[in-house]
C-alpha cells in the first residue's frame, strides 16, 4: 500500500489508495486501507490533508514547513515552498496556552485546467 504513497506531490485520496492496493492484494477491503491509513498519520509516517470539503488526502511528506497549493475546482495538490513563512509569528496573546510546533499554510486557486472550464 506505501509504495502507492512514494513520490513528489503524491496527495492520494483513501479511494485512490484503495485502488493501487487491490492491484496488490485483490481482497483488501476498504476499511482496512482506511485504517492503515489513520494509524500511518498516528504515527507520524503519513501527512493528512483535509480538503476541507470533508475527504482528506494522504502524503508521504511529513514534517513542518510543508505547505499547501490547492485547486477548489479538482482537489489537485502541490507541495509548494512559500517565500515569508519563516517569518510568520503567531504573538502569545494569539497562542492560547499552546505550544506551537508547525505552521502549515494552504494556499488555493484555480489550475489552469479548471480555469479554462469556468
Ligand atoms: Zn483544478
Ligand atoms: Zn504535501
Amino acid at each position: 500500500m506505501l509504495q502507492a504513497l512514494e513520490g513528489d506531490h503524491v496527495h492520494l485520496s483513501a479511494d485512490q489508495v484503495h485502488a493501487a492496493a487491490r492491484r496488490v492484494v485483490p481482497e483488501v477491503s476498504l476499511a482496512t486501507v482506511y485504517n492503515t491509513l489513520n494509524e500511518l498519520v498516528d504515527m507520524g509516517e503519513l501527512g493528512e490533508v483535509r480538503l476541507g470539503d470533508g475527504t482528506a488526502r494522504y502524503d508521504p511528506k511529513t514534517g513542518p514547513d510543508h505547505h499547501h497549493l490547492i485547486c477548489t475546482g479538482c482537489g489537485l495538490i502541490y507541495d509548494v515552498e512559500p517565500a515569508g513563512v519563516e517569518g510568520l509569528i503567531l504573538p502569545r496573546s494569539q497562542r492560547f496556552g499552546m505550544a506551537v510546533r508547525s505552521v502549515e499554510v494552504v494556499f488555493r486557486g484555480r489550475c489552469s485546467n479548471c480555469a479554462e472550464h469556468d
